[in-house]
C-alpha cells in the first residue's frame, strides 16, 4: 500500500548523512530493523523506488529515516538531499531487513548502521541494551553516524575503527578474523552484519571461520 507523507524536517547528521522526519500514516507500524521502498512524490520520480530503514521507534509521533546522500551518483539520494519541509515522499509496505533475535554483536559499515540504530534505540528505551556490542567501521571520524548517541547507549561496548584516519581512541584497521578474535570471546552469540556487499561478504566469511552464525543485510551502493 502506498502512503504519501510530508517531510516535517531535514537535518544534517554528518557531512553527507541527513535525518528526514516525516509524517506517520495512522496505524503505521514496523519492527526495528525493517525498511520500506521510498520514492519522491513528483511526476518524474514517483516510480523510482529505493529502500531505506526506519530509524524511529513505533512510539514516536513521526517516522524518521537516516539517509546517506551520494552526490556523485546522480540518483535518488542526491534528489533526497535537495528536499525540504513540506515536500512529499511515498512510502510503502514494510519488510524485514534484519531483526533482533537476542544479545549479540552488531557489525556495521557506514550507512549500514541504520537498521541497528532502530534496534539499539528500541533496546535502550526498554533498558535491555546491556550486553550488546557494536563494532562500527568508517573512513574517518567525521563519517560516524550518531557517534555521541551510540556512545551514550553502549559505553565500552561501542568499538570504532577508522580505515582512513589515525586517531587516539579509535582502531585504525579493517575488521578481519584477527580483529574479531581480539575483541570478541563468545562466538556462539548472535551476530548482525550490515553494510556494502564486499564488507558483508568479508565479515560473514571471517565470522563463519570462527564458528559464528550471522544475520546479514547487504546495502547495495
Ligand atoms: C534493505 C535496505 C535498507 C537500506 N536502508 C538505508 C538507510 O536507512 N539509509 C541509507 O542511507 N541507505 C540505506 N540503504 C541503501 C540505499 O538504498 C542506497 O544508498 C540508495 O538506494 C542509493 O540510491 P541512489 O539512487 O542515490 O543511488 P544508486 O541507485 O546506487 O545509483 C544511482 C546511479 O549512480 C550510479 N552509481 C552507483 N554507484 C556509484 C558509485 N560508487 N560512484 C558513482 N556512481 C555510482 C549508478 O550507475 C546509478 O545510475 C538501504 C539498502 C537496503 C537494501
Amino acid at each position: 500500500m502506498n502512503h504519501i507523507v510530508k517531510i516535517i524536517s531535514v537535518e544534517p547528521v554528518t557531512h553527507d548523512v541527513k535525518r528526514f522526519t516525516i509524517q506517520k500514516p495512522d496505524g503505521f507500524k514496523f519492527k526495528p530493523g525493517q525498511a520500506t521502498e521510498v520514492s519522491i512524490n513528483t511526476p518524474a520520480l514517483k516510480n523510482e523506488k529505493r529502500p531505506f530503514t526506519f530509524t524511529s521507534l513505533n512510539d514516536n509521533r513521526h517516522l524518521e529515516f537516516t539517509i546517506k546522500i551520494y552526490e556523485n551518483h546522480n540518483g535518488i539520494t542526491k534528489e533526497l538531499g535537495n528536499l525540504k519541509r513540506g515536500d512529499e515522499l511515498i512510502i510503502r509496505d514494510v519488510w524485514g531487513a534484519i531483526e533482533y533475535k537476542g544479545e549479540g554483536v552488531f557489525i556495521a559499515g557506514g550507512a549500514g548502521i541504520t537498521p541497528f540504530i532502530a534496534i539499539l534505540r528500541q533496546l535502550n528505551s526498554e533498558n535491555k541494551i546491556a550486553n550488546n556490542t557494536l563494532i562500527f567501521t568508517n573512513k574517518t571520524e567525521s563519517d560516524i553516524i550518531l557517534e555521541k548517541e551510540l556512545d551514550e547507549m553502549l559505553g565500552d561496548n561501542f568499538i570504532n575503527t577508522l580505515t582512513d584516519e589515525k586517531k587516539s581512541g579509535f582502531e585504525n584497521r579493517r575488521i578481519d578474523t584477527d580483529f574479531l578474535k581480539e575483541k570478541i570471546t563468545n562466538f556462539s552469540q548472535h551476530f548482525y552484519v550490515c553494510g556494502p556487499p564486499p564488507f558483508v561478504e568479508a565479515i560473514s566469511k571471517a565470522l563463519s571461520s570462527l564458528g559464528a552464525k550471522t544475520d546479514a543485510v547487504v546495502f547495495e551502493k
